[in-house]
């Protein structure tokens, strides 16, 4: 009976309770999840699924950690938070340490926020002041299509035009520049025209610019698009060649999820600007980052402001920061760096199999990333369903069904991940 009452309201979640880009008149299902644990997310009832998402790119190192949780509960007996304005605290301290030292050697300076559109609109108030002080006039940047960089103002301007929706936005959204985006995939062939368009644009628009923002290697939720190195090294000497900054949007892609510390290292780049966020807190909580080079800080703060103009609440939040630390602790560890590897190996062999389904457009891998990429958007209640009947948790959008698990997935929960898509596509033939 104990059980019965403790139920969680759906039909009050439903009637009253808005998800990630839902509807009022037509809520879809949501399934109930009472714990987790590894890389097992529990259903009420005592159902576990295998998460194929790690929720959102973020729980790296999996579900309940012991070493995440004693850093919470360490530090909330201490302090769960205290204003940032004018105090410091050893959680932040050690965290920023440790972002300083993994980030590429030119990011020297680094601002706590508290998510990742948040540190997007960061990077960028970044960019114009540091215009500003140079007293010239740019208002624009620069961006290449299927991107994805949040869903706050300035982030959804320089998001995907189709996907966030500028024309509803019109007037409200400022307009920026958009390049063709990258074709060369991330194990192709380098072509020298990939970068063509973009390069024409930055040539066309270089004296209005202020930077260029992309996803390095990744572009996330604007299409699961892996793309040439050799692009992103293009995008850096052209930066450099007109003087324009260059922002490194790592949230979904930093902390080892593509096989490297951060995708920049595949082109071998630093930016003048870098966001991340999502795995760094191991998954725990909201926390982002906005680092930037000395260069860029000092231009920054070196203008009539005088300071650089930002300081959200919750900035530096301690709770927050211990957790990010721990899991920063875990990656030094260096273990991820086999785990990734080893999932990467796998998802090249399994997802070879899925490519020769009549519904399956492409597929494509990197890191501890699998794509499947159909020909026709999927019905997302009913796949839903059926891959919850199939122990995962997976969660399609548009045409792509895509895994990016836990580091810490073993090679058989990663076979019932693939093996579940199979059957599920296989079951639409
Ligand atoms: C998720 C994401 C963001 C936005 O982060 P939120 O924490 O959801 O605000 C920005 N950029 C990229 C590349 C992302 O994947």
């Amino acid at each position: 009976m104990q059980e019965l009452t403790n139920k969680i309201d759906l039909e009050f979640d439903q009637q009253h309770i808005w998800h990630p880009y839902t509807s009022t008149l037509t809520p879809l299902p949501c399934y109930p999840v009472t714990g987790a644990n590894g890389v097992y997310l529990e259903l009420e009832g005592g159902r576990k699924v295998i998460d194929g998402m790690s929720s959102w790119w973020s729980t790296i190192h999996g579900y309940n950690h012991p070493l995440l949780n004693e850093a919470a509960k360490t530090q909330i007996d201490k302090m769960s938070h205290v204003m940032f304005g004018g105090i410091t605290h050893q959680p932040a301290v050690d965290l920023c340490k440790k972002l300083v030292s993994m980030t590429p050697e030119s990011l020297q300076h680094v601002f706590l926020a508290d998510s990742g559109s948040v540190a997007v609109e960061v990077a960028l108030k970044m960019a114009l002041q540091y215009w500003h002080t140079k007293q010239e006039r740019r208002p624009k940047f620069l961006t290449v299509r299927h991107g994805y960089h949040g869903d706050t103002f300035a982030a959804m301007s320089v998001t995907d035009p189709d996907n966030s929706m500028h024309s509803l936005y019109k007037g409200f959204l400022p307009e920026h520049i958009f390049a063709d985006s990258p074709e060369c995939g991330f194990f192709d062939e380098w072509r020298e025209d990939d970068i063509h368009h973009f390069r024409e644009q930055i040539t066309q628009h270089q004296t209005e610019l202020a930077a260029v923002i992309l996803e390095p290697i990744v572009q996330g939720a604007g299409g699961m698009r892996l793309y040439h190195p050799t692009f992103l090294k293009r995008v850096r000497e052209l930066c450099d060649e007109f003087g324009i900054l260059l922002i490194a949007d790592e949230i979904a892609t930093g902390f080892g999820r593509t096989g490297k510390l951060f995708a920049c290292e595949h082109a071998n780049i630093s930016p003048d600007i870098m966001c991340v966020g999502k795995a760094l807190t191991g998954g725990y909580m909201t926390l982002s980052a906005t680092l930037a080079t000395k260069h860029v800080a000092d231009t920054v703060c070196g203008g009539d402001a005088g300071c650089f103009m930002h300081g959200p609440t919750f900035m530096g939040n301690p709770l927050a920061c211990a957790v990010a630390n721990a899991s920063l602790t875990l990656l030094q560890e260096g273990k991820w760096q086999q785990q990734v590897a080893a999932i990467e190996k796998q998802l090249a062999l399994e997802l070879a199999e899925i490519s020769h389904l009549s519904a399956v457009k492409a597929v494509r891998w990197l890191g501890a990333i699998g794509v499947v990429e159909l020909h026709n958007a999927v019905d997302m209640a009913s796949i839903q369903q059926a891959f919850v009947d199939a122990g995962v948790w997976i969660r399609p959008f548009g045409k792509l069904v895509y895994i990016m698990p836990p580091f810490i997935i073993t090679p058989e929960q990663l076979s019932k991940l693939t093996s579940a898509i199979f059957t599920v596509l296989s079951a639409s033939e």
